[in-house]
């Protein structure tokens, strides 16, 4: 879902992305002339790979994700919630696409290994 920058205004515009997995859904509302706050919530479900013992496993996620984004390149690098889309159009799929695959990219484990605490506990 694409949405033009210069469309956003001062009230807010709601959006729900439904993909297979994971539902998107929030608002986005103008914030300065070339900023806007985006307020979301993402959950559904994604398919991780165990770091422990590499087996695939079914994660469920459900957080608040609130962003601000810029037609307009971020000079400082402060901060980190900031995400530029220089053609002045919104793509709400990259969004999701960078936010899960920041959850593919960390540490995780199943359940299994999460529940087996004693050799979990050997191996640090
Ligand atoms: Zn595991």
């Amino acid at each position: 879902m694409k949405i033009v920058f210069d469309k956003i205004g001062y009230s807010k515009r709601d959006f729900n992305l439904n993909s297979e997995n994971i539902s998107f859904s929030g608002n986005l509302i103008k914030d300065s002339r070339d900023r806007v706050k985006l307020d979301a919530n993402l959950n559904g479900n994604i398919e991780l790979i165990c770091d422990r013992c590499g087996d695939r496993f079914i994660k469920d996620i459900n957080f608040p994700l609130n962003l601000t984004l810029t037609n307009r390149v971020v000079e400082t690098q402060d901060d980190l919630d900031i995400i530029e889309f220089l053609d002045g159009v919104i793509d709400l799929n990259f969004i999701v696409e960078s936010e899960i695959s920041s959850i593919e990219n960390s540490y995780h484990i199943c359940n299994i290994c999460k529940n087996d605490k004693n050799e979990f506990e050997k191996e640090f």
